[in-house]
């Protein structure tokens, strides 16, 4: 029987999910054996087990209390929650992979430029609900017919007039001559967690996990700038450090008028950004990775 201590997650086994999802969990400190039916990922340094599953199945799982969390495309897990009065699961984070938006498109040939033009039209998609949602919305009636997969081909074989898929370049769209009408959603992959009570344990784990999410999520794009600065130049440096409100500033050692200055940039550093630096007086200027930080 599974143990109501360790803390059950749920992420995709085979996809465009797997490798961010892993990389997640190990950035946030977990260790882990995958066992060999490659179905679970045990946890060694931490009472944490990754259940790999298919996708689709992540939204079912947490919402019924079989995992405590899981990492689930936003598209996804909206396309379930459509089918419920109440919230089945909570989105506790919003990650910084996975992204892409559901599109209405079709055949670039067809005359059909607006969502108003699929009046009456038939609509393919593996995401009937955000779909029929969307179209409502706007009050058009339009028949939404699902498919599994393969949605691009369904205008060419017949089957609809256009689709709502997934895109992240529009590649695979122009490969199939179709166009992109209207943007119906925008996803990333986000984690849900459990609407049923879990055991103290869990629950404290769970929390520590998200907070170590937060600390990826917010290292992510930053870099620790150290320079040297003329000390009557260190509001205009300030400035012009992207992202920066309090740095550091520390004195140097046989210097009075020179201070070196030290802040986590939460935005990318250019080259621009050094040379104006450099032009307001800065010099040594290091530019390094951030790989850990906690609030
Ligand atoms: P499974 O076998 O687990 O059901 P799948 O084929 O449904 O896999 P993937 O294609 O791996 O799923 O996509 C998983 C998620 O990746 C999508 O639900 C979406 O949130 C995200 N994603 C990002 N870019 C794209 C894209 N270009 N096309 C499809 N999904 C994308
Ligand atoms: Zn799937």
């Amino acid at each position: 029987m599974a143990d109501p201590r360790r803390l059950k997650v749920a992420v995709q086994k085979s996809g465009r999910l797997t490798d961010p999802s892993l990389e997640l969990m190990v950035r946030c400190g977990l260790r882990f054996s995958r066992a060999r039916d490659n179905l679970v990922c045990y946890g060694e340094n931490m009472p944490i087990d990754l259940l790999l599953v298919r996708d689709d199945d992540i939204p079912q799982l947490v919402a019924d209390g079989d995992c405590d969390a899981g990492i689930v495309g936003g598209n996804v897990a909206r396309e379930f929650a459509l089918a419920h009065d109440s919230e089945p699961f909570r989105t506790a984070r919003t990650l910084d992979f996975g992204s892409c938006r559901l599109c209405l498109a079709t055949p670039v040939d067809s005359g059909l430029d607006t969502p108003a033009s699929l009046a009456g039209k038939r609509v393919a998609t593996s995401y009937p609900r955000l779909t029929e949602s969307f179209l409502r919305g706007i009050g058009i009636d339009a028949e939404v017919v699902l498919l599994g997969g393969a949605v691009e081909i369904a205008p060419r074989l017949g089957k609809a007039d256009a689709i709502c898929d997934l895109v992240s370049t529009g590649q695979t769209l122009r490969a199939n001559h179709l166009k992109e009408i209207f943007t119906v959603d925008e996803s990333r992959a986000c984690l849900i967690t459990s609407p049923h009570p879990l055991p103290d344990t869990a629950s404290t784990l769970l929390e520590r996990i998200l907070m170590r999410v937060d600390g990826v999520l917010a290292v992510n794009g930053s870099k620790y700038i150290m320079l040297h600065a003329p000390r009557a130049k260190i509001a205009e440096i300030t400035r012009l450090l992207p992202g920066v409100e309090a740095p550091t500033v520390l004195p140097l050692d046989g210097c009075t008028d020179r201070v070196a200055i030290h802040a986590v940039c939460t935005e990318s550093v250019f080259w621009e950004t050094l040379e104006a630096l450099k032009g307001a007086g800065a010099s040594a200027m290091l530019v390094l990775p951030v790989e850990k930080m906690l609030a």
